[in-house]
This record gives structure tokens, C-alpha cells and sequence, in this order.
């Protein structure tokens, strides 16, 4: 029997690729973006104990009310974003889940999603599932700035979604109080949601604010906003995020979700939800992964790669013009298998593969890692 592929041009992740390599090549891995340090042991018993409880069955659809609460008390504090916990909350299995829910829950067949690149790899299989239609727009290198007057060319009546991502994974840019500004003069008198993908929120550098779209409701009216607890509590693999939106909103991302996964990992729910008292934890996260941008960047000032600015999230964008012209991928396959440091290169972000000759690089790492790769990367 012949199946016909929906996603025909979609392989194996870059991130399964890369990681494979730096595994066989025995490579330092700052590909895939994870930690390579423990997450606060407190978090683990935590976790432990409501396993012991008894905690181990399903939990509810929308997610436990006392976590769904705690990210409310969250959102009021930080944004002045007043969700119902009841409503407007859904606790998802990692902010990839929610990202495709949001997604398949407003596109239909042949509606128009706003894409900026380079993208999350999960943003377009998820809009090409649906039925919908990419219109990307490039942010614009060196700093990867967001051409808002593209953006007003790119709207037409078929438009339905914008997705954005700040802080921006792969390239560390920021959206600013000018961007929002722009996106609510554009947007106001539209029918575009938007899926707002902030999971690098506490991953912010400098003094920079971190503008969600919860803090301004007019776009929050009509936006999903997603975090992950993967990357605030170093559990990526314990694959929880969330999804706030308005109540009209929620209820169909839930009936997307319901049958997706249906509910998510029950003890650590509730261990999360404990933990999240603590909000100094998420508080100091920005501080804490600044000192090892700095620290990486320092180690690396002899070498011949040069910083892209970072003014958020976990990856360090090093521009290597100056070594190689080889394109981004083999340049990344060659760094991993014949120098033992494996990377990310963006032009898979990029439906036409655009190259800056420049790798993303995961500074979530022990400083006694980012010693030992930037060694490596000095010897080039
Ligand atoms: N969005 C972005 C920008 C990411 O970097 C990640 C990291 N994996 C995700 C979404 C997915 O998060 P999760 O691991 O919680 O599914
Ligand atoms: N978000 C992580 C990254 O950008 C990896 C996600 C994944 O492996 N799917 O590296």
C-alpha cells in the first residue's frame, strides 16, 4: 500500500541529528538545548513525594488547579494578566503540544499564518497539518529585527495567525516595547490571533524587559500565550508547558488538546506547583544563564567567531565568516566530527535554507563544558 506523506519535505529533526552525531563522534554536545547540570533536587523529591502519595493517576484535562492557580498568581504578578485558572489556563505536554494545539485549534484550510524566520521548527508542519498557508518574513540579521513594514505588506483578508517568539530561539533577539506597538497599530483592526511562543520568558539578559503578549490586552485578547517548565526549572525532559488564552479561545485549544494527550504527567503537576512558591527560582534564572553567556563569549575572545548579540535565551549565535565559507550545515557536521564540538546550524530555520554562516551554540551547559568546548573552538 502506498501512504501519501502530509509532510513530504519534513525529515528528522535537526535537533534528533545533531545530538546523534555529538553521541557518536563523542562530541561536546551544545547542539539540541538542554542543561547539562541537574535541575534543584527539592524539585525531584517533590516529585517523588506526590508519586508516593499517590498522585499517579490521570489528572484533570485542564491540568491540576493548584498548578493552573500558581500560573495565574504568575502571569497577575509579572504581566498584570488576570487569567482564570478555571477558563483560561491549560497545562500541556511541553510547549510543543500547546504550540500545535493553538495552531490546529484557529487554522483552517488555506488561512494565512504570519511565520518569521528563523523559525522553531515545530511552527510550520503544525500550520501545513491544518491545512494553512506559511507567509514568512525574515528578521533581519545582524541584531534580527522585525521589519513591521514587511509585516503590514503581508497581511491580507486570508490572514488568520501571526506566530512570534521572543526571546527567540534560534537567534537571541528580543522584541522591544517598539515592536509591540507597531504589532497593535498593524493587528488592531484585523481578525489575526497569535500564538506567542514566549518559553524563553525568565531567559532574558541585560535589564531587558520581557514583553509578553499578556501584558497588553488588547493582544492578549485574541492571543495564545505558551511556556514551557522544561526550560524555566532545567526538566526539559519532563515535557510540561501551558497555554493562557481568553475563555472562547481556551475552549478550543481544549478540544484540540483533549484528544491529543488528553492530560499531562500527573505527580510532576503537583510538584511543580509546589516549587512555583518559590519564585525566586524563576526570578534568578535570568542572572544565572547571563553569567554563562559572558562567561562563554569571554572564553571564546581569542578565537576566530564572533558573538551575534544574545539578549535572551539559552543560545550563543557565533558568526564564523571569518574561518570557513562552507555552508552552515557541513561547516556543523565538520566542527562535531573533526573538532569535537557539535552545534545547530540555523538554515534549517528557513524554508529557503538562508546561511549567515553563523551556528547557534546551547550555553545550558557546567562551565567546566563551556571550558572544554571553548578550547576547541579557540583551536580553529
Ligand atoms: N518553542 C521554542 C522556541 C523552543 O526552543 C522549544 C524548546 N524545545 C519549544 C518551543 C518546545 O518546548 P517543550 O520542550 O516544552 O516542548
Ligand atoms: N528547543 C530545543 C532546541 O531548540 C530542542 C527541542 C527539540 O529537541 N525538539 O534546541
Amino acid at each position: 500500500m502506498k501512504l501519501k506523506s502530509k509532510l513530504p519535505d519534513v525529515g528528522v529533526t535537526i535537533f534528533t541529528k545533531m545530538t546523534a552525531l555529538a553521541n557518536e563522534y563523542n562530541a561536546i554536545n551544545l547542539s539540541q538545548g538542554f542543561p547539562d547540570f541537574e535541575t534543584d533536587p527539592e524539585l525531584t523529591d517533590l516529585v517523588y513525594k506526590y508519586m508516593k502519595k499517590g498522585f499517579n493517576q490521570y489528572a484533570p484535562m485542564q491540568g491540576v488547579m493548584l498548578l493552573r492557580e500558581r500560573i495565574a498568581e504568575k502571569a497577575l504578578k509579572l504581566y498584570k494578566a488576570p487569567y482564570d485558572p478555571c477558563t483560561e489556563i491549560t497545562v500541556t505536554s511541553g510547549a510543543t503540544e500547546a504550540l500545535f494545539a493553538a495552531i490546529a485549534a484557529v487554522v483552517n484550510k488555506g488561512d494565512e499564518v504570519i511565520v518569521f524566520e528563523p523559525a522553531f521548527d515545530s511552527y510550520v508542519p503544525a500550520i501545513l497539518l491544518s491545512g494553512g498557508i506559511p507567509k514568512y518574513i525574515k528578521m533581519k540579521p545582524p541584531d534580527y529585527i522585525i521589519d513591521w513594514n514587511e509585516v503590514k505588506d503581508a497581511v491580507s483578508d486570508k490572514t488568520r495567525l501571526m506566530i512570534l517568539n521572543s526571546p527567540h530561539n534560534p537567534t537571541g533577539s528580543v522584541l522591544s516595547k517598539d515592536d509591540i506597538s507597531s504589532l497593535r497599530e498593524i493587528i488592531r483592526e484585523t481578525e489575526i490571533f497569535i500564538v506567542s511562543d514566549e518559553v524563553y520568558e525568565h531567559i532574558i539578559f541585560d535589564g531587558i524587559t520581557h514583553e509578553s503578549m499578556a501584558g497588553y490586552p488588547d493582544l492578549a485578547s485574541r492571543s495564545f500565550v505558551i511556556s514551557s517548565f522544561g526550560k524555566t526549572y532545567h526538566t526539559t525532559g519532563w515535557k510540561v508547558g501551558y497555554c493562557l488564552a481568553p475563555k472562547t479561545l481556551s475552549a478550543e485549544f481544549q478540544k484540540v488538546h483533549q484528544f491529543l494527550t488528553f492530560s499531562t504527567n500527573t505527580p510532576v503537576q503537583h510538584a511543580y506547583a509546589e516549587f512555583l512558591e518559590n519564585e525566586k527560582a524563576y526570578l534568578e534564572l535570568g542572572g544565572f544563564y547571563q553569567k554563562k553567556r559572558d562567561k562563554f563569549i569571554s572564553l571564546l575572545k581569542n578565537s576566530r567567531f564572533n558573538p551575534v548579540p544574545c539578549r535572551g535565551t539559552y543560545f550563543q549565535m557565533l558568526d564564523y565568516s571569518s574561518i570557513s565559507d562552507e555552508p552552515d550545515t557541513h561547516f556543523a557536521k565538520r566542527l562535531t566530527t573533526e573538532y569535537g564540538v557539535a552545534s545547530i546550524p540555523p538554515s534549517v530555520f528557513y524554508h529557503e535554507n538562508d546561511d549567515h554562516r553563523a551556528l547557534r551554540f546551547c550555553f545550558a551547559k557546567k562551565n567546566e563544558t563551556l571550558e572544554k568546548a571553548a578550547e576547541k573552538l579557540c583551536g580553529i
